[in-house]
């Protein structure tokens, strides 16, 4: 039979009551003739409350144990509405990820998919049951040890189960109605978008819209997948399709935008942000600063963090990263564990946001580039700005941020 991929994020597991129209949301979509994998995560704020335990009896926790603590979350949440589905009368079964065979890296907190088996989620379909699988977690065949994905690593445990075992449909659902032009919790006037490229969802996911996991974006633009992001509160309304670029959508996108003019997608925001800076100096300066920059970078990636900026001049390193991942970075360097020691590690602009427009074609021509600038600077006073790929980044401080997304949201998108 078919199924499709159902991912309950924590407000909508978020109580009892909500465990309870999450069955009957479920219940509903096994009556239509599918079946269904269900991935949760842990109820409400759970997640953060089981860290900060940890952190009351220690200030630095072992990794492997916390994974142990924080993977109790979504155990609770999986098998309650295992028991819910029970009581209307379903076949369900509960699965962790290490049940499920959901294979990572031995990389405690940030630990990445390598394979998934699916043994038991396929039986469980082929006994007609419900699967429910718990989100943000798996198994390090090498160390045997649980682990977890990263924090909002639920979506990517849904994403790559769709893909993989092959769902007819990837849902996820979530507090907000879909992808909007902007958070809706910032710019009131932001627009539900019906459907949106990988590309773009990619990038805004990595500039900060936690709406998704950005590897969960990687995974599902990787396979083809498409993805609906709905809300978990309105189950009749249709949220937003995330797909593959199809040629309908650039004809269409051709209409609107002429073949090179610029466009812009949404607007996103990453607070909390600093510069980075490095000083490599001496004999074999550039040989360490090589050195340097992949310690860095590998660093980054145990942190869960992939730099916004991220440039070499010379012996001159700079990376635009958040304050948590310079200050652990900055003990790394002290305490000697990144090995090449620069001449100087500074850290520049703390309390900075970096506010991305996503969008397409910026190098075209300068217009978008420079009515975005202008707008920023109608509010707020621009630290630096920069263009990426897809991405304008503006630097502003914490501040001024909502003031400058709005400004930028109502110049570029509205
Ligand atoms: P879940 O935990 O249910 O997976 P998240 O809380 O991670 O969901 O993601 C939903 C949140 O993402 C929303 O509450 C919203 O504030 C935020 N968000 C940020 N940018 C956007 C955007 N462009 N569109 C929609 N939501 C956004
Ligand atoms: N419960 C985990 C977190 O809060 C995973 C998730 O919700 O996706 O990060
Ligand atoms: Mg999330």
């Amino acid at each position: 039979m078919e199924f499709v991929v159902q991912k309950y994020g924590g407000t909508s597991v978020g109580s009892l009551d909500r465990i309870k129209l999450v069955a009957d949301h479920v219940a509903a979509t096994r009556a239509q003739g599918v079946n269904v994998v269900v991935v949760v995560s842990a109820m409400g704020e759970k997640t953060d409350e089981l860290i900060a335990m940890a952190r009351t009896l220690s200030a630095d926790p072992p990794r492997r144990e916390v994974d142990m603590l924080l993977t109790s979350g979504e155990r609770v949440s999986m098998a309650l509405l295992s028991i819910a589905l029970y009581e209307r009368g379903l076949k369900s079964v509960s699965l962790t990820g290490s049940q499920s065979g959901i294979l990572t890296d031995e990389n405690h907190g940030n630990a990445r998919i390598e394979k998934i088996l699916g043994d038991r989620i396929r039986r469980g379909l082929a006994d007609d049951s419900i699967v429910i699988v718990a989100g943000f977690q798996g198994v390090s065949p090498k160390t045997k040890e649980v682990t977890t994905l990263g924090r909002g690593g639920s979506d990517l445990s849904a994403v790559a189960l769709a893909s993989v075992l092959g769902a007819v449909r990837c849902e996820l659902y979530k507090d907000v109605e879909g992808v909007f032009t902007a958070d809706p919790r910032i710019v009131p006037g932001a627009r539900k978008i019906d459907s949106l490229p990988w590309y773009a969802m990619t990038e805004m996911a990595w500039a900060g819209a936690e709406v998704l996991h950005a590897r969960a974006a990687h995974v599902a633009s990787r396979f083809g997948l498409s993805v609906e992001i709905r809300s978990s509160f309105k189950t009749d309304l249709r949220g937003t399709i995330v797909k593959p670029t199809t040629e309908t959508d650039i004809a269409m996108s051709i209409d609107k935008n002429g073949i090179e003019q610029a466009m812009v997608h949404t607007i996103t925001c990453k607070h909390h942000m600093c510069m980075f800076e490095v000083e490599v100096a001496g004999d074999g300066a550039e040989d360490r600063a090589s050195k340097i920059h992949a310690g860095i970078l590998e660093f980054l990636w145990h942190q869960g963090e992939a730099p916004g900026i991220n440039q070499r001049i010379g012996e001159m390193l700079r990376f635009m990263i958040s304050e948590n991942s310079a200050t652990a970075l900055r003990a790394a360097f002290a305490d000697g564990r990144m090995g090449a020691q620069p001449k100087s590690v500074h850290v520049n602009l703390a309390g900075t946001s970096a506010v991305a427009v996503i969008g397409n074609g910026f190098l075209q021509g300068p217009e978008k580039v420079n009515q975005a600038l202008a707008a920023a600077q109608s509010v707020g006073r621009v630290l630096f700005w920069d263009i990426r790929n897809q991405v304008l980044t503006i630097g502003v401080s914490d501040g001024e941020a909502t003031a400058v997304v709005n400004a930028l949201h109502e110049a570029l998108v509205c």
